[in-house]
């Protein structure tokens, strides 16, 4: 085997970023490897046998606050807006969500609110709970019983086959509840996406004489050496799940194609009381594409299958903790840096992520950037 300086495992977002770093920052020869055929990691998009644009494993709605982030990713892509509305079907009817005051008026039955009005109206309807220890207590003491019943409740009993109450705050406090008439899903700065998708932008990044990709190969330990190694896949893997294994919630998408232009009026549409699936989703208002046809896909939660979402009970998180300690321990002796969702256990958002990866490259270039 060629003398790699560094062996990067997993070729999504984090390890694509640091290949980069290490081929242009440190002159280093790379060997990044994944064992699925493609690189770019769940953000991968493609084109659909009908020719539209595809997110193949869930919506990735690029968002982040962090200029910096962002013309670090310009080199590597032009960009869109980002057109994230979302929208909840609830009571037979069809309601902006996040929370905003224009859902407050339309699930009130009131005319127009101002900021003022929608407050007093949330502080009348919330529940006074001061601390919210779960994802119930948390949208109780925002928006009270009945929209946490009409939005919530379900969505997340069968996104996660959990009851809010078993579940951290951090779940459904990802949603925010809005005192104007902002209707786009997040509230970040920059909300963009690659031009030409995100397998592109990936694929550029990596495009380097320093950089060998190969796909469609497992890592095994004793045959993929270098003197530094970053590994992005399951950490409880990783230490051949010498406490047990971690707890994942997957997804299964079923993709429908349609021949006409759209067939929903925004991205995506939320089912928290009906059907199996959770949200519908046409990526195409985000692609921008034009064609003629369109594609939108139908996401199922379930326990088997890749990892997508780490459950975050205090259980599942005092486990990843003796993983940490492992690693910690791996990255001190042999060199061996985590960096990820899967390493890390914990969900990231694309930007979340990638910020995460500059880190790991900061610290790696530290401890080894001389060699
Ligand atoms: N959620 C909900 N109702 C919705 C959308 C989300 O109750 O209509 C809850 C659910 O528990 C979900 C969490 O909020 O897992 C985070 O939602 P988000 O849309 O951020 O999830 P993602 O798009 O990352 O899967």
């Amino acid at each position: 085997m060629k003398n790699y300086d560094i062996v990067i495992v997993g070729a999504g977002p984090v390890g694509c970023c640091i290949a980069e770093r290490c081929a242009t920052q440190l002159n280093w020869k790379v060997k990044l490897i994944d064992k699925r055929p493609h690189v770019a990691g769940n953000c991968y998009d493609r084109f659909h046998e009908s020719g539209v644009m595809i997110h193949q494993y869930g919506p990735h709605y690029f968002r982040t606050n962090n200029e910096e982030l962002l013309s670090y990713l310009t080199q590597f892509t032009e960009w869109l807006p980002g057109n994230y509305f979302v929208s909840s079907f609830s009571r037979n009817e069809y309601f902006h969500f996040p929370i905003n005051l224009v859902t407050l008026a339309q699930f009130f039955k009131k005319e127009k609110l101002s900021p003022e009005e929608g407050k007093a109206m949330l502080e009348e309807v919330r529940e006074k709970i001061e601390n919210p220890k779960n994802s119930e207590e948390f949208v109780l003491s925002r928006v009270g019983r009945e929209m946490y019943e009409a939005f919530y409740l379900g969505y997340t009993l069968k996104q996660w086959d959990m009851h809010p109450r078993d579940l951290s705050p951090s779940v459904c406090g990802r949603i925010p509840v809005r005192f104007n008439e902002d209707c786009r899903y997040v509230d970040h700065i920059f909300q963009l996406t690659p031009k030409e998708g995100f397998t592109a932008m990936f694929t550029r990044m990596v495009t380097h004489p320093n950089i060998d990709v190969e796909l469609g190969i497992e890592y095994h330990k004793s045959k993929h050496q270098a003197t530094v190694i970053v590994y992005t896949g399951p950490v409880d893997e990783y230490f051949e799940y010498r406490f047990g294994k971690l707890a994942w919630r997957s997804l299964a998408f079923e993709f429908k194609h349609v021949e006409q232009e759209r067939i929903q009026p925004n991205v995506q549409i939320n089912y928290p009381n009906d059907f199996d699936y959770t949200r519908t989703v046409e990526i195409k208002h985000v692609t921008q594409q034009d064609h003629p046809h369109t594609v939108i896909s139908y996401e199922y939660p379930k326990t088997e299958g890749d990892p997508y979402y780490p459950i975050p009970t205090e259980n599942n998180h005092a486990l990843y903790l003796k993983y940490k300690e492992l690693a910690d321990e791996e990255t001190a002796k042999n060199h061996v840096y985590f960096c990820g969702r899967l390493a890390e256990y914990k969900y990231f958002n694309t930007d979340e992520v990638l910020e995460n990866a500059l880190r790991t490259f900061e610290m790696i270039r530290k401890n080894h950037g001389h060699q």
